[in-house]
């Protein structure tokens, strides 16, 4: 897609900090960490979510996942553990439409959501 940011780090347009890069898939850091470790996992191809890309290209969806060990190996986190979310839409609050794994790790993440 012609206007997007991921799309344009993908193919080196942009720079970003590059971890790892597959076929189908590129790791880098995100500009903005939250936590000690925070990488993006970003397929080549533009999808809007994890669900559109399940629809077209089921198998690259799980090649991602193989990036995500890959990444997470590398930085080191394998043994201390890691957390792997996706943000989907405006309540999620995803501010790139182009799909992205978030690695986060490094430290402890404390519980995802609190059960009132
Ligand atoms: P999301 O809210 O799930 O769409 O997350 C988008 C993420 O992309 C944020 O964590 C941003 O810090 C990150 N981000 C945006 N632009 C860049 C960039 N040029 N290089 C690296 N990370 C970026
Ligand atoms: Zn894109």
């Amino acid at each position: 897609m012609s206007n997007c940011i991921f799309c344009k780090i993908a193919v080196g347009e942009i720079p970003a900090e590059m971890v790892h890069e597959s076929d189908s898939a590129v790791a880098f850091r995100d500009s903005k960490p939250v936590t000690a470790t925070h990488i993006l996992v970003v397929p080549k191809d533009h999808h809007e979510s994890a669900a559109a890309m399940a629809l077209v290209d089921a198998q690259g969806l799980a090649d991602m996942f193989e990036v995500v060990g890959a990444v997470a190996q590398a930085e080191g986190i394998t043994e201390t553990g890691y957390r792997v979310l996706t943000n989907v839409g405006h309540d999620a609050g995803q501010e790139v439409a182009h799909l992205h794994l978030h690695v986060v790790g490094g430290q402890p993440l404390g519980p995802l959501l609190s059960k009132q």
